[in-house]
């Protein structure tokens, strides 16, 4: 292998670590449009299996993990998910516990 094909090959993995480190960082963290305060992290959502719906009659609102947002229907966050605003109080994950 050539000094230059070598100096290529270098490039191209920096090139490919640096696209590979953006795009985590981007599944971790969406912000929401026209939300500056607004943020989801699709990461643990997806690990601990979060849906936008009850499970029978297991859901966020009635969960001790959940943060209220500003109101009963408002969206809030949420204490084994962290840095996501968009916890709907109507939502539901598997680290679900119900609120005593
Ligand atoms: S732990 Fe799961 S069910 Fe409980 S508030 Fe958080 S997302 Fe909702």
């Amino acid at each position: 292998m050539t000094g230059d094909a070598i100096i290529d090959n270098h490039a191209r993995r920096r090139r490919l670590l640096k696209l590979g480190g953006a795009t985590i960082a981007l599944a971790a963290i969406v912000v929401i449009p026209n939300r500056t305060d607004a943020a989801v992290n699709a990461a643990l959502r997806a690990a601990l299996k979060y849906q936008g719906k009850p499970e029978g009659d297991k859901n966020c609102a009635n969960c001790v993990q959940f943060v209220p947002g500003a109101s009963a229907k408002e969206p809030g966050g949420c204490k084994v998910i962290p840095n996501d605003t968009e916890i709907s109080p109507q939502g539901y994950c598997v680290a679900w516990a119900k609120k005593v």
